[in-house]
């Protein structure tokens, strides 16, 4: 049996790669406490899907120590195609971004295909054209029925498959590709938990989304990724619409002029707490990881403005897809969350509406448990919903240890601020639940004896079920 990972409040999503996938690693991984292994599409095929989840499982039953799956679609995403090996381009080159796989004769520029046929439609010349996280930065310079020219004005080196960004530009592609929807059938099929779209435009990109998941038979949540301008401008409506919220700064940071984006950051945090929906903070946390054993200052600092924020979570990229210090970036999280996260003064969230009763009945459990201190809050719930409104009131140092008895909405839980998931059936009897979870939580060593626990339950009185709160202590 595993000792419990020290608890904390902000969880830790890593982005599997090359240096990542080997069930050593994975093993490492998840031992290190990421809560979340993010697969993204742009690098994946089906049977690499297939099998890594059927890895991360294996792994996670071996440790005792379980992680959510979240699959990353591209969406309306433009890419380039294939080129031989990487291909240097200097100041003043030029190049043909083609639409077709073009029936003219080779000229001197180099060609190179793009998977977005209305791209001359959309561009202007004289318009800039960003390559690769705007690191090689092109100028049209020419328009043509099914190519562009652009002349490079930042010099750099050109991979295949690299994305392209249109700041501003509301590009014409559906927000689920052909290859999303393979990408999607072979999740759900691998059973993946979570599902980010990105470039998330509208509500209604949402709605797709789910109408398109109930009809694979998947519960997966759904987190949509703002990186563009009308996600931005849309937040408040994508946010009802969504289960999570990831700000993808790596786009964003392109598509929005780069001085808005801790403003950006800042207002979609707030929005997402006031709608009571989990956000994601994402890319660059610790980019120069990739290639260095330390972070910089810098990064230290973003990763701290980020736990000050009351993110949910904090999101590896490159770090640990390709870089060469993965684990050292994780340990790098827990020891700022764990320096941090003592610092900050949690107010319980007053912006979050809660309808119904026993939601209501929330808060009230989450000032007892700050007023006990060495406390706990215990809650069983089937469908999740009272344990993402708890992580979502924000209560100060105080763990939300949820029980359920569904193994896909276990997983899901994985993700809200605070919650500490737990699988484990339900008995007829509530009090039977209740001390099955009590003894449970005691000898995995989560609370000592005299840690008291706000429980939220149901209780039996004269054959009727009503909800109850609960005192009670670990002895
Ligand atoms: P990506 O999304 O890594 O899939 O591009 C995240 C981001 O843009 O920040
Ligand atoms: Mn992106």
């Amino acid at each position: 049996m595993q000792p419990p990972r020290s608890y904390r409040h902000t969880k830790i999503i890593a982005t599997l790669g090359p240096a990542t996938e080997s069930p050593e690693m994975l093993e490492k991984l998840i031992d290190a406490g990421v809560d979340i292994l993010r697969l993204n599409m742009a690098h994946a095929s089906r049977e690499w899907v297939i099998n890594i989840v059927k890895r991360i499982r294996e792994v996670s039953d071996k440790l005792d120590r379980h992680v959510a799956v979240m699959i990353d679609i591209k969406g309306p995403e433009i890419r380039t195609g294939d080129v031989d090996g990487a291909v240097e381009l200097k100041r003043g080159d030029q190049l043909e971004l083609c639409t077709t796989h073009d029936q003219r004769p080779p000229g001197d520029v180099l060609r190179v295909s793009v998977n977005y046929k209305g791209l001359p439609n959309e561009v202007e010349e004289g318009q800039f054209v960003l390559v690769d996280s705007g690191l090689l930065r092109l100028c049209v310079v020419e328009k043509g029925a099914n190519h562009i020219r652009c002349e490079v004005m930042t010099p750099g080196v050109l991979g295949s498959r690299r994305h392209i960004n249109l700041p501003g530009v509301h590009v014409h592609l559906p927000s689920l590709t052909l290859k999303d929807h393979e990408d999607l059938a072979a999740g759900v099929e691998a059973g993946i938990d979570l599902v980010a779209l990105s470039f998330v435009r509208a509500a209604g990109d949402v709605e797709e989304l789910r109408r398109h998941l109930t009809d694979l038979g998947s519960t997966a949540r759904i987190v949509s990724k703002i990186e563009e301008q009308a996600g931005v401008r849309n937040m408040v409506e994508i946010i009802k619409e969504s289960d999570a919220i990831m700000v993808a700064r790596g786009d964003l940071g392109i598509e929005i002029e780069y001085p808005q984006l801790p403003l950006v950051q800042t207002e979609l945090v707030k929005a997402c707490q006031a709608e009571g929906r989990p956000v994601i903070i994402a890319t660059h946390l610790l980019e120069s990881m990739i290639n260095s054993p330390m972070p910089t200052r810098a990064e230290i600092s973003d990763i701290s403005n980020a736990i000050r924020e009351q993110a949910d979570a904090i999101m590896l990229s490159g770090e640990t897809t390709t870089g060469a210090y993965p684990l050292e970036s994780i340990e790098v999280f827990n020891k700022v969350i764990a320096s941090i996260e003592p610092s900050v003064d949690y107010k319980l969230n007053s912006a979050i509406k809660l309808r119904e009763p026993k939601a209501k009945m929330l808060r009230s459990a989450a000032t007892l448990a700050q007023d006990l201190g060495n406390s706990g809050i215990v809650v069983f719930t089937r469908s999740g919903f009272l344990a993402y409104v708890l992580g979502a009131l924000r209560p100060r140092g105080v763990p939300i240890y949820a029980f359920t008895d569904r193994e896909d909405i276990f997983r899901q839980l994985m993700l809200p601020w605070g919650v500490e998931p737990f699988l484990m059936p339900f008995s007829d009897d509530p009090e039977k639940t209740i001390q099955d979870a009590l003894v449970y939580l005691k000898r995995k060593q989560w609370c000592d004896a005299g840690t008291w626990l706000v429980v939220i339950t149901n209780a039996l009185a004269e054959g009727q079920v009503i909800d109850s709160l609960q005192l009670r202590q670990i002895d």
